[in-house]
């Protein structure tokens, strides 16, 4: 899908063309810049060409911010001026993803996703459990089914209730989970958290992200471990990397946390909630045109921010990798127009709801989902890529 990126946005992405190998590039316009070429041919300076030809960004991700902002800073100046070329048509170019992603860790820091879940899976407790306001509540995902814009995504097989029936089969309630992905860098040794204060050293950028759940074979597998073949198959991340040094201007407070206080290393003075206009559409199968179907803001939607979410995900000593990913969870917001999921949309599938002159409750064969997020600012909207994907039929 064809992104028009201003010159403040420059997001990193993996292109090919034919039959060449994949290469880092930089959007501009409809355009991508080559990277890898621009380093080889000595026109990029600021950092090792080594860091920009290896056809992914981990190598990137690995050597820190300092070298980050001195590759941004020479792209800020050098890409306007025409300097590193005129690029290639993002239309004649194939995408990839642009990082090989090292751990996957998905939170649930959506109040309003929470509580409706909460209704939704256990209508008899309270809606929140009772960790939920001291800390950002999360799981380990699996890293190696994150697949990239555009990747069809192949209905799951599990075990599943059907009017009180324990069956194995294809998912009847296949949802979708609007996100904000983060993507890590500067490594960390065990036995050393992230402060908050120093998680600008570590957050690269942002992707949007889709965390494609099977709500049926999760309600029954998901006590007490935590979500695992629900969510396991497939987690869509954006073609294009966000910079966050491109987001500076949409950095807010968010939501004022009193009751409880988060314990000490949790709390920071800096603002870390980005400002983001997140929408989800859907193309019914066998039509042409995408309608909107929600839209939320990520501020209005979410409670923790990523850097309490990474100081929490590190807070134990566990080291982060470059390459490492993490979600926000599920954005909704307090109106049913801004629900981040169909189970949301659709109250449990107990209420369709029109797209096209259908009705959905949960995922057809053939729906197309495409998930979009900009920032608005006053010199004009910062886009991050969109994320896409199409439900296959399941092979069983
Ligand atoms: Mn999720």
């Amino acid at each position: 899908m064809i992104v028009d990126f201003p010159t403040a946005a420059l997001p990193y992405g993996v292109f090919s063309q034919e039959h060449r190998r994949p290469r880092l590039g930089v959007g501009v316009g409809t355009r991508i810049i080559d990277l890898d070429q621009a380093a080889t041919t000595g026109r990029l300076t600021s950092v090792d060409p080594s860091l920009l030809t290896t056809g992914r960004l981990n190598e990137l991700l690995a050597a820190g911010r300092p070298t980050w902002e001195a590759l941004r800073s020479e792209l800020l100046a050098k890409v306007p001026t025409g300097e590193l070329g005129d690029g290639r048509e993002q239309s004649g170019v194939n995408m990839h993803l642009a990082w090989e992603v090292a751990d996957y860790v998905d939170f649930y820091s959506s109040r309003h996703h929470a509580e409706n879940l909460g209704r939704l899976f256990r209508p008899n407790a309270k809606p929140l459990m009772p960790n939920w306001l001291h800390m950002p509540v999360g799981y380990h995902g699996r890293a190696g089914t994150v697949v990239v814009d555009g990747t069809p995504v192949v209905r799951p097989s599990g075990q599943h209730a059907v009017d009180g029936t324990i069956v194995f089969g294809p998912t009847n309630r296949l949802d979708i989970e609007l996100e904000i992905g983060f993507v890590l860098g500067g490594p960390t040794v065990a036995g050393s958290p992230v402060q908050i204060g120093d998680a600008a050293d570590h957050l690269f950028g942002v992707v949007m992200l889709n965390d494609w759940s099977a709500r049926d074979i999760q309600a029954w597998e998901y006590q007490p471990l935590g979500p695992f073949l629900g969510k396991s198959f497939a987690t869509s991340v954006s073609a294009w990397v966000l910079p966050l040094q491109a987001l500076e201007s949409v950095r807010v407070a968010g939501v004022e946390q009193t009751d409880p206080v988060p314990k000490d290393y949790l709390q920071s003075d800096t603002p870390w909630h980005l400002e983001l206009q997140l929408e989800v559409w859907m193309r019914p199968a066998g039509t042409e045109e995408a309608t909107k179907i929600a839209a939320v803001s990520s501020v209005e939607g979410l409670y923790w921010n990523a850097a309490q979410q990474l100081a929490h995900l590190t807070v134990n000593g566990a080291s982060i990798r470059e390459g490492d990913l993490f979600g926000t969870g599920t954005i909704s917001g307090p109106e049913p127009e801004q629900a981040g999921s169909l189970i949301e949309l659709s109250m449990g599938g107990t209420q369709p709801f029109q797209v096209g002159g259908q009705d959905r409750t949960f995922l057809n064969d053939g729906d197309e989902i495409i998930l979009f997020g900009k920032a608005v600012t006053e010199h004009g909207d910062i886009p991050l890529g969109p994320v896409s994907g199409v439900i296959q039929p399941g092979r069983h």
